[in-house]
């Protein structure tokens, strides 16, 4: 089923140049761009971008990474776009991230783990994370003019 999902490179991966190559993953898998906009976020969008993890011994520090410089943010439309980019991302702990995911590639460690996708496993977190960082005229609807095999 075709749907959107809210993907980000996080303040490491922009300090490390990372940003195009991670666009270049999701474009080069089929995936499609339709919102994307680079920005700093502050305290109260961490806030509540990363609500589920309030009260954790973690919440604090990632907060602080989070809004320690600025995130590319995105909005990637394909067929289980959600799930195929958890895929692409690999395991949270970078350390343990397969090689040839993005994570298990260029992740340094738990924190430090390059770019957020919504949770396929989290119902409706996609469409949550999107309307909490884009305005709906922010997103292009468009056409990949491509095979129909590219989604
Ligand atoms: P994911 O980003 O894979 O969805 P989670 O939702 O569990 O992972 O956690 C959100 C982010 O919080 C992770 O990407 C990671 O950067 C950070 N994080 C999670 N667990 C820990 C931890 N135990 N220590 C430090 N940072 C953590
Ligand atoms: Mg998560």
């Amino acid at each position: 089923m075709t749907e959107r999902t809210f993907v980000m490179v996080k303040p490491d991966g922009v300090q490390r140049g990372l940003i195009g190559d991670v666009v270049s993953r999701l474009e080069r898998k089929g995936l499609k761009m339709v919102g994307g906009k680079f920005m700093q976020i502050d305290e109260d969008l961490a806030h509540e971008h990363y609500g589920e993890h309030e009260g954790k011994p973690f919440f604090d520090g990632l907060v602080e990474f989070i809004t320690s410089g600025p995130v590319f943010a995105m909005v990637w439309e394909g067929d289980d776009a959600t799930r195929q980019v958890r895929r692409l991302m690999g395991a949270t702990d970078a350390q343990e991230a397969a090689p040839g995911t993005i994570r298990g590639d260029y992740g340094n460690d738990l924190g430090h783990n390059i770019i957020h996708g919504s949770d396929h496993e989290d119902e409706g977190a996609n469409e949550r994370e999107i309307d909490l960082f884009f305005d709906e005229e922010e997103l292009v609807d468009w056409d990949l003019s491509t095979a129909d095999w590219v989604y």
